[in-house]
C-alpha cells in the first residue's frame, strides 16, 4: 500500500489552516495556479498542532468582535478541518510538550505557522508600569484568550491614549468607545464586556508619529469611525485642511485625505466620548510611580531626508497628557522556538519561498508560513497565497525526493506519545464540542457565541457530550 506523506504544521491560525487545505485539497495535489495540479502520487495526510485548546489563531483573538464579517472564513477552514487525513492537536505547544527535533523525525515534513505572538518594544521610560500595556494583549482580553482572561486593565480613567496608527490601534480606539450595548450583540469576551459597561473612558486619543497620509491604517477602518453612536472624532496636529497641498496622491491616500479632512470640519456635537486623532506626536514617557498617571507627547515635523523621504523631527515641543492607560500598538513581533532559525531583527523564521533557511542553506523537510515567515503583516487572505506557495515548495520538494529521511512514526504511534505528554489533547471532536457549546450558549443571549475563556472550561466542553447530542 502506497505510504501517505505525512506533514505536521505548527499553529492552526489563518497561514497554518490555509496550508493545512493547499495540502488536503486533492489527493497528493493541490490547486496551483487555478487548477488541480496533482504534484505527489501518494495521499497526504496533516497533523496540526496549536498551544491553544482552540484553533483558528488571531481570527478567533485578534480580529474585532464588531467585525463578524471578518469571522465568516471559519467556515472555509472548517472544511478543510472536516477532510479525511486532517488530525487537530489542540492543547499541545511546540517548544514544550513535543520538541521541533522530534517533529522533524516523525514527520515528513514540518509547517511551522506559529504566528508573531510578541510585541515590538516602544523602547520609552516607564513602559513597564502598571496600566501601560500593549494592545495585543488588551486585544487578546478582550477576545477572550485564555492566557489574558485575567489582565489587570482600568478603564476608570477618563482618557485612554492609544500608540501606533495601524488598524490594530483603530481598532482598540474602537472597542474603547463603543457603546458597551452596541457590543452585547458579538462574541467579545463576557469579562470584557462587563468592564467595558463600566468603563468611565471618555477620551481616546490615538498618537501617530507622522503625518496623516503616512497612517497605516486602512480607509474601511477610517471610515467606521465616522458611524459610531455617540462618539466626535478630532484630528489635531496634522495639516489636512484645504490650504495644504499634499502633492500628487494615489487613489488610497486622496480617500484617507477626504476622510480626515471630513473629520477635522465636523463640529463637536458634544456627545458623550472622543476620538482624537493626533499626528506628528511622539511618545517620549509614560510618567507615574507605581502605575501610570500620564504620557508626555513630543510635537514633531516632517522633512525631507537626503533620499527625499519624509522623516518626523522632535521640534523639542511637549504636552503632558493626563491619562491611566496607555495602550502600546505599535506592532507585533516573533518570538523564537527552540531548534529553530530565528532573525532576532525582524522576528521572522529565515526562509526562501517558504523553505526554512539556516546558514545560508535550506534545511530539509522544514518549511514556514504566514506572520512567523513574513512577520506581521497582510490581512487573513494575505496568508492564502503565501501558504500556497510554501505548500508548493513542499510538495516539489516531496516529488523530487529532496525531502529528508521519511518520518519514523506512524499516525498511531504519533498519537500515543502526545497523548502520553499531554493528556488534555483538544482533538478535532474536542473543537466540535467546544464550538457547540459556545454556539448554543450564545444563542440564549442572541450572540454568535459566547466564548469559554478559561482553559479549565474550554477542557471540560471539549470532553463533554458530543454535538446534537
Ligand atoms: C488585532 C488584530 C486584528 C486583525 N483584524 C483583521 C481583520 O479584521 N481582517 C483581516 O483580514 N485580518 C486581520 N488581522 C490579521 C490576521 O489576523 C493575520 O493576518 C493572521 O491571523 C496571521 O495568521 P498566522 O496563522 O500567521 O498567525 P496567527 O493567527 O497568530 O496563528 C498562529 C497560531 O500558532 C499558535 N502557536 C504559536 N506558538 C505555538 C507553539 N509553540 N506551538 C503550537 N502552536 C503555537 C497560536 O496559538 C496561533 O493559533 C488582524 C490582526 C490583529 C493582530
Amino acid at each position: 500500500m502506497t505510504r501517505s506523506l505525512r506533514v505536521a504544521i505548527v499553529g492552526a491560525g489563518p497561514a497554518g489552516m490555509y496550508a493545512a487545505g493547499h495540502l488536503l485539497e486533492g489527493p497528493g495535489g493541490t490547486y496551483l495556479d487555478g487548477r488541480l495540479q496533482q504534484l505527489v502520487d501518494r495521499p497526504v495526510e496533516v497533523d496540526v498542532f496549536d498551544r491553544l485548546p482552540t484553533p483558528w489563531g488571531l481570527l478567533r483573538h485578534g480580529v474585532a468582535p464588531d467585525h463578524p464579517e471578518k469571522k465568516l472564513v471559519e467556515t472555509v477552514f472548517a472544511r478543510t478541518a472536516a477532510r479525511p487525513g486532517f488530525r487537530f492537536y489542540g492543547n499541545v505547544e511546540i517548544g514544550h510538550h513535543v520538541h521541533p527535533r522530534e517533529l522533524a523525525e516523525w514527520y515528513d515534513a514540518v509547517v511551522y505557522a506559529h504566528g508573531a505572538s510578541g510585541d515590538a518594544p516602544l523602547g520609552i521610560p516607564g513602559e513597564d508600569l502598571r496600566g501601560s500595556l500593549s494592545a495585543r494583549a488588551f486585544v487578546c482580553w478582550y477576545n477572550g484568550h485564555p492566557d489574558y482572561r485575567d489582565l489587570d486593565i482600568d478603564l476608570s480613567h477618563e482618557r485612554a491614549v492609544v500608540i501606533g496608527n495601524g488598524n490594530v490601534a483603530l481598532d482598540v480606539a474602537r472597542i474603547l468607545a463603543r457603546p458597551a450595548g452596541s457590543l452585547r450583540g458579538t462574541d467579545i469576551a463576557e469579562h470584557a464586556l462587563t468592564a467595558l459597561e463600566n468603563s468611565g473612558v471618555r477620551e481616546i486619543v490615538v498618537l501617530g508619529r507622522r503625518a496623516p497620509l503616512d497612517g497605516a491604517f486602512h480607509n474601511p477602518e477610517l471610515e467606521e469611525l465616522a458611524h459610531l453612536t455617540g462618539v466626535d472624532i478630532h484630528v489635531e496636529d496634522g495639516d489636512v485642511s484645504g490650504d495644504h497641498d499634499p502633492g500628487p496622491l494615489d487613489q488610497d491616500s486622496r480617500r484617507k485625505l477626504g476622510t480626515l479632512r471630513n473629520y477635522a470640519a465636523r463640529t463637536t456635537r458634544g456627545s458623550s466620548k472622543r476620538i482624537v486623532l493626533r499626528f506628528l506626536s511622539s511618545p517620549v514617557r509614560i510618567v507615574g510611580h507605581d502605575r501610570v498617571e500620564g504620557l508626555l507627547v513630543g510635537r514633531n515635523r516632517l522633512e525631507l531626508d537626503a533620499e527625499g523621504g519624509r522623516r518626523a523631527r522632535a521640534t523639542g515641543d511637549e504636552i503632558l497628557l493626563e491619562t491611566g492607560l496607555v495602550l502600546r500598538a505599535t506592532g507585533y513581533f516573533g518570538t523564537p522556538l527552540p531548534e529553530l532559525p530565528y532573525d532576532d531583527r525582524l522576528g521572522t523564521v529565515p526562509s526562501i519561498a517558504g523553505r526554512v533557511i539556516a546558514g545560508g542553506h535550506t534545511v530539509p523537510g522544514r518549511y514556514v508560513t504566514g506572520w512567523a515567515e513574513r512577520g506581521p503583516r497582510g490581512i487573513i487572505g494575505t496568508n492564502k497565497k503565501y501558504a500556497r506557495d510554501t505548500v508548493r515548495s513542499l510538495l516539489d520538494d516531496a516529488r523530487h525526493a529532496r525531502l529528508p529521511l521519511p518520518g519514523t512514526l506512524t499516525a498511531e504511534a504519533v498519537d500515543g506519545i502526545v497523548r502520553s505528554r499531554q493528556p488534555q489533547v483538544v482533538d478535532h471532536n474536542g473543537w466540535l464540542r467546544i464550538d457547540d457549546r459556545e454556539r448554543r450558549a450564545g444563542r440564549a443571549a442572541r450572540r454568535p457565541r459566547h466564548k469559554l475563556t478559561d482553559r479549565p472550561a474550554l477542557l471540560d466542553a471539549a470532553s463533554g457530550p458530543p454535538p446534537n447530542s
